[in-house]
């Protein structure tokens, strides 16, 4: 049996029912995992398990705002009634920072309203699969995997765009802190870290002529990422084949940083 096999694995994917988290979703489900995506879009969430029909693992959605506590509580207590455990939960919902502004006119509600998606949300749902995670490996069962979706923008001075920057930075710190303290029940913690990918959330500063001639010849292997480009690192981190790499932050960029 291959390493990557996920045959049995049951993943949530907050944000999984388009762009990256998406294309994570696919790879999971085609390794054989049982995938539960939650979003707040039911049509959103209908086409992405219509997009993995067919494949190895079944697919489910919950419709879950995860800055919503509740609404996180009752996607975990469905998707568990659904397939009876949750061994990886992809922490990958998150908005953009809706233009670039100085941070001197950034108003109290754009901060809170970043913080609560993008960092309550990762926690809401990294403690709600943590939760059922310890149980099942104080019942002889220890596997977890969390794994959430940072960004460049946590190691970059991201001018303009603090609050975004912020928020994922703070992933990076919570998936190290995890990784420490939930190893003893079978469980890493790791971040993504995407560069310039295709997605609803960029759709817009891809479409501009000027962004594209100025980026461009900073990615190595000259194009911008697909949401596919995120399957092999999902199912890598899902699977055995990664019990020993825990704290880390992957960066998946075409080579930005390096140039
Ligand atoms: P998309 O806009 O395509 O996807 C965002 C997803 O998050 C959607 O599925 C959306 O579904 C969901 N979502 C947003 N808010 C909530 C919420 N409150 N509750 C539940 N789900 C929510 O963007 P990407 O695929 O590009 O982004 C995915 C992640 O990747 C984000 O965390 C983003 O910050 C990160 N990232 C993206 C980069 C890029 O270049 N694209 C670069 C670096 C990081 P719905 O609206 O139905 O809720």
């Amino acid at each position: 049996m291959s390493i990557f096999d996920l045959s049995g694995r049951v993943a949530v994917v907050t944000g999984g029912n388009g762009g990256i988290g998406l294309g994570m979703a696919q790879a999971l489900a085609a390794a054989g995992c049982n995938v539960s995506i939650w979003g707040r879009n039911p049509d959103k969430n209908k086409a992405a398990v219509q997009s993995l029909a067919g494949a190895r693992g079944k697919a489910e959605a919950q419709v879950c705002d995860v800055t919503d506590p509740a609404s996180v509580k009752a996607a975990m207590e469905a998707t568990l009634k659904t397939f009876g455990r949750v061994d990886g939960c992809f922490a990958n919902a998150g908005i953009g920072g809706g233009g670039r502004q100085a941070f001197i006119d950034r108003t109290e509600e754009q901060w809170r309203t970043m913080f609560a998606t993008n960092l309550d949300g990762v926690f809401h749902a990294f403690q709600a699969a943590a939760r059922h995670m310890t149980e099942r490996a104080a019942n002889g069962d220890p596997f977890g995997r969390l794994v959430a979706t940072s960004s460049l923008a946590s190691i970059f001075g991201t001018a303009r765009n603090e609050h975004y920057a912020a928020t994922k930075a703070a992933i990076n710190a919570l998936v190290r802190a995890l990784a420490v303290e939930l190893a003893r029940n079978g469980v890493t913690a790791n971040a993504i870290l995407p560069g310039w990918i295709k997605s609803d959330m960029t759709a817009g500063i891809m479409g501009n002529d000027k962004f594209v001639a100025n980026v461009m010849p900073r990615i190595p292997v000259r194009r911008f990422g697909e949401p596919e480009d995120f399957g092999g690192i999902a199912v890598y981190l899902m699977s055995k084949a990664s019990s020993y790499h825990t704290a880390d932050t992957f960066v998946i960029d075409g080579g930005y940083t390096a140039f």
